[in-house]
């Protein structure tokens, strides 16, 4: 076990938490090898995809399906319904969109509803369909909450042949009477397991009833344990069953580590200490509060650091453009909390770091795996008091 040192210095800025965790867990070498990668032995043209969709698909630069997107597109465009087990960096995105947007082509009726937990995630899922349907003519349209309900209104009061929502907004949209969701012909409800921890399971059952008439129902979920089965029954009827997770954890790639603040150390300059390494090119900084955030960037940006913050409690406006000036590397400390940080997919953080314990295994899991991404190795530090 390797643990960081680091000077003597007075204040400690320290909280008590119940966390589930037992910090001996969080000190691992990557395993880089273990992760093989997949290499689809068919092209997107053996799928048999409506040409415009194939055209747009080349022009995107994908030249052979991931592991998910060839398991799972030939039972989706038959309109099967399906549950994928596979994290975000499998693919997962184009997985249902390829099958969602060639049957849009198909056939002019057919319209989808695509439900994301966190309004990041639905931008992307915006850019990615966007890509895909280049030149298309579709009518679609992206609602989430932090943005103007007037404008999502007007919006949704066209015949939209495709919705990306987050569950809170949609339902507004519903309940306001702007939006009627019973032509839906394909329901997709993405990143289900984040769906459930944050407390959308209500929202999703409205949506599910909103939709009853549709034809075809897509589960995606990082993990899916015994407790949520009974759960995605409700949703999912007598659905196909692809997992692409196995011996593919994002963790492997993560070299893990804890940082003891000994007592009488100044946490945040230990902290600081870190971040003047130069390894430290692109890091996400995990807090547990939106105060805890919004003061660690304050205090970052008082030592001279590059940093921003995004929470639940910041426009998502300021969020995107946070994001915007993170990934291209304008800012280079992202202060962050849980709820704000899941679903995104950042090229090149070299370092997620913990400023303390998270509360469960499960939320530790999901912020170390926004490093390590896209066959790179990254690396986690978790404070310890
Ligand atoms: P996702 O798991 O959907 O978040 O996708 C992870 C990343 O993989 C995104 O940047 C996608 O643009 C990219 N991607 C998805 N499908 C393919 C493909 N068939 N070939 C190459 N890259 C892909």
């Amino acid at each position: 076990m390797q643990q960081k040192k680091t000077k003597n210095r007075n204040r400690g800025n320290r909280k008590k938490m119940v966390s589930s965790i037992d910090p001996k867990t969080l000190v691992k070498k990557a395993n880089f090898k273990k992760e093989k990668k997949y290499i689809s032995s068919i092209t997107f043209k053996d799928l048999n995809l409506h040409h415009k969709l194939e055209k747009n698909i080349i022009y995107k630069g994908y030249k052979k399906p991931t592991e998910i997107q060839e398991k799972s597109i030939p039972s989706l465009i038959s309109k099967k319904d399906l549950i994928g087990i596979a994290a975000t960096g499998t693919g997962k995105t184009g997985s249902f969109l390829i099958p969602i947007i060639h049957q849009m082509l198909e056939n002019k009726n057919i319209s989808a509803l695509v439900v994301v937990p966190t309004r990041e995630l639905a931008l992307q899922v915006q850019d990615e369909y966007h890509s895909l349907t280049k030149g298309l003519k579709f009518i679609s349209s992206c609602f989430i909450g932090g943005t103007n309900i007037n404008k999502d209104i007007i919006k949704a009061k066209r015949k939209n042949q495709f919705i990306v929502a987050t569950p809170g907004r949609l339902n507004d949209l519903v309940k306001r009477k702007a939006l009627k969701l019973s032509n839906t012909s394909i329901l997709v409800l993405d990143e289900f397991d984040r769906m459930l921890d944050m407390g959308f399971i209500n929202d999703v059952r409205k949506i599910s009833n909103a939709t009853a008439k549709r034809s075809q129902t897509i589960l995606f979920s990082a993990t899916v344990d015994k407790s949520q089965e009974s759960l995605i029954r409700e949703f999912v009827k007598s659905p196909i069953r692809i997992n692409v997770t196995s011996g593919t954890k994002s963790s492997d790639n993560v070299h893990q580590d804890i940082i003891k603040v000994e007592q009488g150390e100044n946490k945040f300059d230990v902290l600081l200490d870190l971040l003047n390494d130069k390894a430290f090119k692109k890091v996400i900084l995990f807090a547990e509060t939106k105060r805890t955030a919004d003061k660690i960037s304050r205090q970052l940006r008082n030592s001279g650091m590059l940093s921003d913050t995004i929470h639940g409690g910041k426009s998502q406006n300021y969020r995107s453009k946070v994001i915007d000036l993170f990934k291209t590397g304008k800012t280079k400390i992202l202060v962050a909390t849980d709820v704000a940080a899941r679903g995104i997919d950042i090229n090149n953080v070299t370092h997620v770091i913990n400023y303390q314990l998270p509360m469960t295994m499960d939320s530790y899991i999901h912020r170390i795996g926004r490093t390590g991404r896209a066959g790179k190795v990254g690396t986690a530090y978790t404070f310890i008091n």
